[in-house]
């Protein structure tokens, strides 16, 4: 990030992250999550927020909010109280709610991540509390009218506080990138922002660099992509010095983030509502963890991130920012061991993963489509001296398009098995040298350099297929005669 202008402020940036858990119905009935559905046709009377129904929580939404908490080391409370959080807006059709307030399922948490600016730093878990989703407002599907669709609402969510702990809008976003791969591992969350299943609302404030007591804050709602994180806490950032420079103040309010101008705005008054008149909710007795279940679920966490970064390190000897490319998601850190399983020593394995197989994932929606036992085989060849590593490449690309083969059977087909007869290269280097008398006569009269041109030319005559280890060597033998 480039220095605000005026310096000397330090900026102090505080995170709410909603994420919607994964589970196959909502979070008080049975209604179904499935994104994409027609307009209200997920809607019960208990979403629709109809006169008389009663709400049941879903146990499976509070197993993987548990599963969380274990995750962001929380400490998890064996009772917590269901609120209720009461404001009117069309798409929230009970006009409250369902929260944790006063108790919350969780507390005390931290995470680490690495921050661009100070190394490895550690926010703070403040809270981590179950909800439900509201509805949706929509403003494009008719003119000069609002539609609403209650198909989220009731969505099981949890949302996860940080402390005022970020000191630059870079921060907040490499947090962000830490937990959403958290919640990946726990497979809590499919963390899709797009489909609005972990969405952001930022604290911000300012503070003259070596004070310690906070700004006055404003939130930022509206940031609904990873993209825009940085951006929308930047140009906040920025108002808020701009009109402190200007010898204004900050007032606490809300602004939306709007992606289009980059700029943000201040939620209109009406929209605001400060006085939520939060009460514990009638229709639902606290909620009381049965004793087994935080075992249970601490069971379900596999190893995740940090800890298998730093194992990869110790393990595969790989530096810390080679294992954070692999071990960045769960499914490529395990592609990744299968290859080095499958027999692929670890450095070259790393390299072939960073390299070939997320390039050919990150064209392919996201799929490792060569399996890690063909990758560790065609390694091999490479190792062996079979294949050249260009050659290498062009296997690869066509086991990606068969979704897997015999690499050598594949290196056959295409002609670019490696020639590592000395014979069969000692006849192309002798054919260069006829070809090219003068650079003969410079090399023997010392221009060295040249040795590069005809080991270029020996590549080019045997098509790439020459060990280009051996070709040198008889290069020289023969000009050394
Ligand atoms: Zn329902
Ligand atoms: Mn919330």
């Amino acid at each position: 990030m480039t220095a605000p202008a005026g310096g000397g402020w330090e900026t102090v940036i505080g995170l709410e992250t909603h994420v919607q858990l994964r589970t196959a119905s909502k979070m008080f009935c049975g209604c179904s999550t499935a994104f994409g559905a027609p307009p209200n046709t997920n809607v019960c009377p208990v979403c629709l927020g109809l006169p008389g129904a009663l709400p049941a929580p879903n146990e499976r939404a509070l197993k993987l909010a548990v599963r969380t908490a274990l995750a962001l080391g929380c400490t998890v409370h064996p009772r917590s109280v269901f609120a209720r959080k009461n404001y009117f807006y069309p798409d929230l059709p009970k006009g409250y709610q369902i929260t944790q307030y006063e108790q919350p399922l969780a507390t005390d948490g931290k995470l680490s991540y690495l921050s661009p600016d100070r190394g490895v730093a550690t926010a703070t878990i403040v809270r981590l509390h179950v909800e439900e989703d509201a509805g949706k407002s929509l403003h494009d599907r008719f003119p000069r009218a609002t539609a609403v669709d209650l198909n989220r609402a009731g969505v099981p969510l949890i949302e996860i506080v940080t402390g005022a702990d970020f000191r630059s809008p870079a921060e907040a976003r490499w947090y962000l990138q830490t937990l959403k791969q958290v919640l990946e591992y726990s497979g809590v969350s499919d963390c899709d922002m797009e489909k609005g299943s972990l969405r952001v609302d930022a604290n911000v404030s300012i503070r003259r660099a070596g004070e310690s007591a906070l700004g006055t804050k404003a939130e930022v709602k509206n940031i609904n992509s990873f993209t825009y994180v940085e951006k929308a806490l930047a140009a906040e950032r920025d108002r808020q010095i701009a009109a402190l420079e200007a010898g204004g103040t900050i007032a606490q309010q809300t602004m939306l983030y709007d992606a289009k101008e980059n700029t943000v705005r201040p939620q209109r008054a009406k929209e605001e509502s400060h006085d939520y008149r939060y009460f514990p909710e009638p229709d639902l007795p606290p909620l009381v963890l049965p004793p087994e279940w935080v075992p249970e679920q601490q069971a379900q966490l596999p190893e995740l991130p940090a800890t298998k970064r730093e194992r990869f390190v110790a393990q595969y000897a790989l530096s810390v920012q080679d294992a954070a490319v692999l071990t960045a998601s769960r499914g490529v850190a395990e592609y990744y061991e299968g290859v080095v399983h499958a027999g692929a020593e670890p450095k070259p394995a790393a390299n072939w993963v960073m390299g070939e197989v997320l390039a050919d994932a990150n064209d392919h929606q996201e799929q490792l489509r060569v399996p890690p036992g063909t990758l560790a085989q065609l390694i091999a060849l490479v190792q062996g001296g079979t294949l050249s590593h260009q050659a290498a490449k062009r296997v690869f690309a066509e086991l990606a398009v068969r979704g897997g083969g015999e690499p050598r059977t594949v290196a056959e087909a295409l002609g670019v098995i490696q020639v590592g007869d000395t014979n069969v290269i000692g006849q192309w280097v002798d054919d260069v040298l006829q070809a090219h008398p003068a650079e003969v006569t410079r090399y023997k009269s010392g221009e060295t350099k040249l040795m590069a041109f005809f080991v270029g030319q020996v590549m080019k005559a045997s098509k790439g297929k020459a060990d280009p280890k051996l070709a040198p060597r008889l290069l020289e033998e023969r000009l050394r005669a």
